[in-house]
């Protein structure tokens, strides 16, 4: 049986980027994804520049062989069936547009690891302090990195009773004649909230892609709500009549409430497997990304002593950069109706769309990118 000092189970953004931070470190990092990439994820594919820079993107190294990278420059925002407000942000890009399928096999290509991939996590058992992985690998440090239904975080219990957000989305390439029609700009996508403020749609133009989707925390009825949802762009002109109507869904959970731990006896959650996205946007490559350049840092520290007294400070470098995660499986009640009400109302306003929706929300402006 051969030997890592670290395997990562996962190799989305979160998987990648820890395998990425440890190169150099002179250890033996092994990666394995059940499938192979270039592979779709369900995602609507916004980062911030706070993620390019994190992640050292070579802009120009990234674009070549066509890969989308679309600069946005403002935003549309309001309520479904009440019209948006556009705000313009300048002309340095304030976020961008992938597409996951590029990003991801650009990031694990990249990370210097050893790769498995078509290679899912079947079996995991403990051998004294060591981790045996499918049978084949021993290791004293598993990296639960899989997403939402990371079979690591699974193992530890998690996955039971927690409220998620339930999100769908459909990602197509327009026709000539779409192109010509569609009125969404790539550099000004369209965010539309949900009436009870429970979640909110988006239309993200990326060059000739255009993605579609709405989430919310509140599973009950969610294909009811994104079929209004795309009927009602349908209606307004927004989408052509002939958009594919079959969305893909996946799960993730807000940070502030998700009951998952950071870490266990040779473990380390990184990304949606801990359930670290925004509370307020749902954005989550930004945390997935961070969480493994914390993690990374704590790991290479550690070296081979992976008990959990030496794996806290990861712990504390996220609830430094994150805050403190409310008491475990407290989610705060759905807004009342006057909140709704007030909510909005604020949805109609220049101030609240440009200031509190999109620069603190989403984009997150007032945190600045970690240092490697
Ligand atoms: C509809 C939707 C839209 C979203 N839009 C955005 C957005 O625009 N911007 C943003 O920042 N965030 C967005 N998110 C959230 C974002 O997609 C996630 O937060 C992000 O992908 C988390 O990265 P990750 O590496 O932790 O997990 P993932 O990207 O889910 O990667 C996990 C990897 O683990 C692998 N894996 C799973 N199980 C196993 C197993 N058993 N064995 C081996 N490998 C396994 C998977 O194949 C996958 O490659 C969106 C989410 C949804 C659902």
């Amino acid at each position: 049986m051969e030997r890592r000092d670290v395997v990562i189970v996962g190799g989305g953004p979160a998987g990648s980027t820890l395998a990425w931070a440890l190169r150099g470190s002179g250890l033996a990092v092994s990666v394995l994804d059940r499938r192979h990439f270039p592979r779709d994820k369900t995602c609507a594919g916004w980062i911030t520049p706070a993620v390019v820079r994190e992640l050292a993107l070579d802009v120009q190294d990234y674009r070549r062989d066509g890969r989308v990278l679309q600069p946005i420059n403002g935003f549309r925002v309001g309520v479904i069936g009440a019209g948006e407000l556009a705000s313009d942000h300048g002309a340095e890009p304030v976020s961008f547009g992938i597409r996951r399928s590029e990003f991801d096999a650009y990031l694990l290509g990249r990370c210097g690891a050893e790769l498995y991939t078509g290679a899912p996590l079947a079996k995991l058992c403990r051998d004294g302090a060591d981790w045996i992985v499918n049978d084949t690998l021993r290791t004293p440090l598993v990296v639960g990195a899989g997403g939402h239904y990371c079979p690591v975080a699974r193992m530890l219990g998690e996955g039971r009773g927690e409220t998620v957000v339930a999100a769908q989305e459909i990602e197509f390439e327009l026709s000539p004649a779409q192109q010509a029609r569609c009125p969404v700009r790539g550099t000004e996508p369209r965010l539309y909230f949900c009436a009870d403020l429970k979640g909110y749609g988006w239309v993200f133009r990326k060059g000739e892609w255009l993605n579609v989707g709405l989430g919310r925390e509140d599973p009950h009825r969610l294909g009811a709500h994104v079929e209004a949802f795309r009927a009602r762009l349908v209606r307004d002109g927004v989408l052509p009549a002939d958009t594919p109507v079959r969305f893909k869904g996946h799960a993730y959970l807000l940070y502030d409430h998700a009951p998952r731990p950071l870490i266990g006896d040779g473990i380390v959650l990184v990304g949606d497997a801990a359930g670290l996205a925004y509370t307020r946007s749902g954005e989550g490559i930004r945390p997935a990304v961070e969480s493994a350049l914390l993690a990374a840092r704590v790991i290479r520290a550690a070296r081979d002593d992976v008990r959990p007294a030496r794996l806290a400070p990861y712990v504390s470098a996220m609830e430094a950069r994150f805050g403190r995660r409310a008491a475990r499986d407290v989610v705060p009640p759905p807004p009342s109706r006057l909140r709704q009400a007030l909510g909005r109302y604020l949805l109609g306003t220049r101030w609240f769309t440009r200031r509190v929706v999109t620069e603190r929300w989403f984009l997150h402006r007032q945190q600045a990118a970690l240092s490697l």
